[in-house]
């Protein structure tokens, strides 16, 4: 059966390219009969805000879409199976704290990417010795805290921060062939797209690709539907996937939605939430009927409700590239 999420992080509110990745992913699997999820990834502690995910739920509540997952899973009540994906991978010697400050790796980037604000970890640190300290990171279960943040010692005393290692996951050499849905076989180098990614924040927090990969496998899901922008990302997570024995899920980056010119909405994406397209007149089945038409399901953007989407919803049809959203809708 097929197994789909909804993986949003609580840190504003959702915009229509949120909007239109969930009603996706949600097509897919109500289109092949599978199961749905919604998982809120708060891992980033500072960041993330419950209200903020109440009203996401809110919204995609609003749209029609449910998880078939009562009650919805929140990473920050995740930390213990986070901790146990790090003590598998240490105990298999994969993991290396590491010790850049964001300056140090400003300064050692002079990669590919760097202009596109991606810089792949250089390895600074892949032979530094594991240290007493780092154990903050993976200590016993019964004297943590429960958040992501806020990893105690045995003692019961806050760790101080010196003694926080950041820990990364050392990457295996070799280029990572896998398939996206939408556009077609792909082989990246994650060496040259993230280099060995951050699993354990030096604040405290699990980091993103922890936490994702963990859960993807926890929850079963077989498939991933989310944004381009996360495409660059994907042969990283495979290669966690690989080294903790999980299943691989297939993938499909979605196009962004972009402003009536093709330009990116930027900050401008928060003003194009459900609410304030409502606000500004919008029926929210004017909202489903035009995501519904962006997905290759309707010939045209006709208000209707996202049921009525199923049937015609197939991949073959959703289009590759990114979707203008309509002029009148920037108020
Ligand atoms: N939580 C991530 C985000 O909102 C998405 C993660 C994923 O879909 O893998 O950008």
């Amino acid at each position: 059966m097929i197994i789909g999420r909804f993986a949003p992080s609580p840190t504003g509110v959702l915009h229509l390219g949120n909007l239109r990745t969930a009603l996706a992913s949600w097509l897919s699997v109500r289109a092949a009969g599978g199961r749905w999820v919604i998982r809120m990834e708060d891992v980033d502690g500072p960041r993330c805000h419950r209200e903020v995910g109440e009203l996401q739920l809110g919204d995609l509540a609003a749209l029609g879409l449910h998880s078939d997952e009562s009650p919805v899973l929140w990473q920050s009540d995740r930390s213990q199976a986070y901790r146990e994906a790090l003590a598998e991978l240490r105990a298999a010697g994969r993991l290396y704290p590491c010790t850049c400050t964001r300056r140090d790796l400003q300064s050692l980037a002079s990669a590919p990417h760097a202009e596109e604000g991606l810089r792949p970890y250089p390895g600074h640190c892949r032979t530094r010795i594991w240290g007493g300290a780092e154990a903050a990171a993976l200590g016993s279960p019964q004297s943590r805290a429960g958040g992501p943040g806020g990893l105690r010692p045995e003692s019961g005393q806050a760790v101080p921060p010196e003694d926080i290692a950041a820990l990364r996951l050392r990457l295996p050499r070799g280029v990572v062939a896998w398939a996206d849905r939408l556009r077609g076989p792909q082989a990246d180098d994650p060496a040259t797209l993230t280099g060995d990614p951050l699993l354990f924040r030096r604040d405290g927090c699990f980091a993103y690709h922890l936490a994702v990969v963990v859960d993807d496998g926890a929850q079963g899901v077989t498939e991933v539907v989310r944004g381009a922008d996360l495409a660059s990302v994907t042969a990283t997570q495979i290669r966690l996937q690989e080294a903790l024995g999980l299943p691989h899920p297939t993938y499909a980056h979605l196009g962004l939605v972009t402003a009536p010119d093709g330009s990116r909405l930027g900050k401008r994406a928060g003003a194009l939430g459900l609410e304030a397209l409502v606000a500004r007149g919008l029926d929210i089945d004017a909202v489903v009927g035009w995501l519904g038409w962006s997905l290759g399901c309707q010939a045209t953007p006709a208000p209707c409700r996202a049921e009525a989407l199923i049937a015609a919803f197939s991949w073959d049809r959703v289009p590759q590239g990114d979707v203008a959203i309509p002029v009148a809708w920037c108020g």
